[in-house]
């Protein structure tokens, strides 16, 4: 998956790709969000009764959701930005992206490099954030 022409996303889930392998972006989306479904359902990483405490692999496994999520907004705002634009979906997806990104630098779940890609937009769109200076 194509984050423009700097950043390329290999998907890799130690199951069926075990080394990060080029996919075409619908195929990574795709295999993003089964994974992540298997994540959130596993009760060893997301424990759902109250006296089983959060593992270790919680706050990682998170960080590592959300940064796989943050790579579609880099793909979408930099390959489809001008399809938004044309169906009007333009402020909506920056209402999402701002709430990602308010939620994930609050809590320091997406590290500074992997937010590079859309610095320059964010710094533009998120009042009082300037990523690359964090
Ligand atoms: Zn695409």
């Amino acid at each position: 998956m194509s984050g423009g022409p700097k950043y390329e996303y290999r998907w890799a889930d130690n199951n069926e790709y075990k080394k990060p392998t080029a996919v075409p972006a619908p195929k990574y989306v795709s295999l993003l969000m089964d994974w992540i479904e298997a994540q959130i359902n596993n009760e060893d990483i997301f424990p759902v009764k109250v006296d089983v405490p959060f593992p270790k692999v919680f706050l990682p496994t998170c960080k590592k959701i959300l940064t796989r999520l943050f790579r579609v907004f880099v793909h979408v705002y930099i390959h489809h930005f001008e399809r938004l634009v044309l169906i009007g979906a333009e402020a909506h997806v920056n209402m999402c992206y701002k709430h990602f990104y308010y939620f994930v630098s609050e809590f320091d779940l997406v590290s500074q490099k992997e937010l590079e890609p859309l610095a320059e937009m964010t710094s533009k769109i998120c009042k009082g954030c300037t990523p690359s200076k964090r």
